[in-house]
């Protein structure tokens, strides 16, 4: 009997999975580095255990840190969630040796799906179908141009041992592929420590459809239906939905048939997914559907399955831990409506979608009965720089497809995020899409849509700036007036709200940055609120102005109801499912900083640098590399924006950068100074 779970994770998956485990009665002990001490899967535990620092390969992926912590909390089982040491097979071997139970399928069973490569193998002897390819040992360039000039171009190299959409490459001709097969193994090497490759052929306008499998130790193995997970960046699952639009009942079996197969090929137990990919159905072979890999753990989009089938696939994977059968057959698993997940990140949109690690000053999320929230940060929480940078999953349900996507649309435009960047006005642009309305759905629907999901970044209009400078001047009364409160002097002509008459010329300028542009707006004191002169013409406004930020107004006779944060000199402005960010300026303030940085590039976001190209006295290009800085999945170049030489560097390898670090200054060609 499993009595203490180790839950060696953090974020939203760790708080997930000891919701359940509460709720079944056990003691939850968490494991936390440095960045994470004061998380909320921390302060949700019965106990928690520091594991290193930052890095996850000093805490997260460290095996012995981890089983430590397990022998000294009295653990008797671990969950690995998904990511860090979820598909380590010597993790789970190391659990075994401890006399731990890994709530996990068998160390062999990771093994044996944990290269693309040998998984396609053992496939291939089962009839699980694959895309035409290559994933041999032979790994001579000979004999890959053969086997590309064979599958036919454009071909996908992979790398075997790779995950997270990584070290993918589409080569379109048979000219580029010595060159782009050197280029992956090298990086494969790098980046998992094993060069092997292999060759697919490139499907176009395909579906990522994948098979929730479950399986006891009891030989039983079935399937809780599908995922559809096609809407994709970067081959990374952005939305993923249940079940797939379009699928037939008879395609279900057929897939579902083929991922128990797989599973039962390396003696599976506990919660795995198989993925296939599915050429664009009205192409030629129609039906078809090929396995891609299978995923031994609890994936990322497990809600939008329990959406449909009413079940709690932790509880499943608990359970089958502790040696029970599954709780239903094949024919008893039923499915009811539609559910749907969006990934919500901190990452900027509008800059490539960097990722933007900082502290979150304000977190509001939906509710409702249809809408559930796995998260693990609230306002005034972190998300560090040294992990995925995902703030939380929002997933909605409906009767139907088009009532899932309503609820979602909603409960997006009701979550408020402040402090960082976030997809979350992508998402709601992806969710309300006539094309996913369409259920036209395949793994390049952001790619062909991405001039109506990412807008121009628009200027604030009448009415956000309306909000804003409301919410500003009615924050600054507040102020004084506090202030007047605390230092206790009642007649304080400040004391008074109405302290306003004291300024003679009954008007104060409001100036903000939004984005590159200053917007003066001024606020004229009127006896029943504020005359707002806006650049496009003058509001009427009144309004309060609560603390948690919830703004009601009047403009122009019209009532509104809003938020607006003040952070700092930071204003956000949440209003009918948008949010805006202002910066208030001052003008003594901003004179000084007059001159510019030219010529100094700085980091563009915080992060480690993983490469300097370049040294002091060298002369540059418009356009060249200079410096490479890393966060969590990305890589960002910072290029040479004019012509010159490089003056200092201010950084090497490996160094930790805080955004808007200088990194290094260029200076102009020839020129002295
Ligand atoms: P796939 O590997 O097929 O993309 P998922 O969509 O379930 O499957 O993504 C899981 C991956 O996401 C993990 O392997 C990991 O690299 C990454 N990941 C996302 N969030 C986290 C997190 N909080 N902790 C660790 N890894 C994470
Ligand atoms: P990872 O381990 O990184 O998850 P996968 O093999 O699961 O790698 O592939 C990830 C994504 O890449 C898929 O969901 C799909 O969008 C795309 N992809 C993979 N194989 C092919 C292919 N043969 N043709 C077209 N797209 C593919
Ligand atoms: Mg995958």
């Amino acid at each position: 009997m499993i009595r203490t779970l180790l839950i060696a994770n953090r974020g939203e998956i760790a708080c997930r999975i000891m919701r359940t485990a509460r709720r079944l009665g056990l003691r939850t002990v968490a494991v936390y580095s440095d960045a994470d001490a004061g998380a909320q899967h921390v302060a949700q535990a019965d106990e928690a255990h520091r594991i290193g620092p930052a890095p996850a390969r000093d805490s997260y992926l460290k095996i012995d840190a981890i089983l430590d912590a397990a022998r000294g909390s009295g653990a008797d089982a671990i969950h690995p969630g998904y990511g860090f040491l979820s598909e380590n097979a010597d993790f789970a071997e190391a659990c075994a040796t401890a006399g731990i139970v890994f709530v996990g399928p068998p160390a062999s069973a990771i093994r044996a799906m944990g290269s693309k490569s040998a998984s396609k193998a053992l496939m291939a002897t089962t009839g699980v179908p694959l895309v035409p390819g290559y994933h041999g040992a032979d790994q001579d360039a000979a004999t890959l141009a053969a086997a590309a000039q064979k599958i036919g171009f454009p071909v996908l190299i992979k790398a075997s041992a790779g995950g997270g959409g990584r070290g993918m490459r589409i080569v379109t001709a048979p000219g580029a592929l010595a060159d782009e097969v050197a280029a992956a193994q090298r990086e494969a090497q790098s980046a998992f420590g094993d060069p092997r490759i292999l060759l697919e052929k490139y499907l176009q306008r395909p579906r990522h459809i994948e098979m929730q499998v479950f399986a006891d130790q009891h030989g039983n193995c079935i399937h809780l239906f599908e995922r559809d997970c096609s809407i994709q960046r970067r081959y990374q699952k952005v939305v993923e939905e249940a079940p797939a639009p379009g699928m037939s009942d008879a395609r279900r079996a057929s897939m579902g048939a083929a991922a128990v197969a797989a599973a039962r090929a390396v003696g599976y137990v506990g919660a795995g997914t198989v993925e296939f990919i599915v050429p664009d159905a009205s192409g030629p072979g129609g039906d078809d559907f090929f396995f891609m890999e299978m995923n031994t753990r609890l994936q990322v989009e497990h809600p939008v399955t329990e959406g449909i089938t009413g079940l709690d696939l932790v509880e499943w994977q608990l359970r089958v831990a502790d040696g029970a059968p599954l709780p239903l057959t094949q024919d008893r698993v039923t499915a009811t409506g539609h559910a749907i997940e969006v990934r919500l990140y901190a990452e900027d949109p509008a800059r490539g979608f960097l990722p933007q690690p900082g502290k979150l000053d304000h977190v509001r999320f939906p509710r409702g009965r249809d809408v559930r929230v796995d998260t693990g940060v609230r306002s005034g929480d972190t998300v560090p720089r040294e992990y995925d940078p995902m703030i939380a999953k929002i997933v909605a349900r409906g009767e139907t497809r088009a009532a899932a996507i309503a609820r979602l649309g909603r409960a997006l435009a009701e979550t408020e995020i402040a402090g960082v960047r976030t997809n979350r006005a992508f998402l709601a642009a992806i969710v309300g899409h006539p094309a996913f309305a369409a259920a036209a759905l395949d793994t390049g629907f952001i790619e062909r849509h991405r001039a109506d999901l990412l807008p121009e970044t628009a200027s604030a209009d009448t009415r956000i700036l309306a909000l804003a400078t409301l919410a500003r001047v009615l924050d600054e009364r507040q102020r004084m007036v506090d202030a007047a409160t605390a230092t206790g002097d009642p007649h304080s002509p400040w004391a008074q709200a109405t302290g306003w008459r004291l300024n003679r010329e009954a008007w104060q300028e409001c100036l903000w940055r939004d984005g590159e542009a200053t917007v003066a707006v001024r606020a004229g004191f009127a006896r029943d609120g504020f005359v707002l002169t806006l650049p496009d013409g003058a509001v009427r406004a009144a309004g309060s102005l609560r603390p948690d930020g919830r703004l009601t107004a009047t403009l122009d006779g019209v009532h509104v109801s809003a938020r607006a944060l003040r952070h700092g000199d930071a204003m956000t402005v949440f209003d009918r499912g948008r949010e805006h960010r202002l910066v208030i300026v001052d003008p003594l303030a901003a004179a000084s900083a007059g001159e510019a940085a030219v010529g100094k590039l700085t980091a563009p976001m915080p992060g480690r640098v993983s490469a300097v190209r370049v040294a002091p006295g060298q002369a540059v290009e418009r356009g060249q590399a200079l410096i490479v800085v890393e966060a969590m999945k990305m890589e960002h170049t910072i290029a040479a924006p004019a012509a010159g030489v490089v003056g200092a560097v201010h950084f090497r390898v490996g160094d930790l950068v805080e955004e808007g670090a200088e990194l290094l200054v260029i200076e102009p060609a020839g020129g002295a100074s």
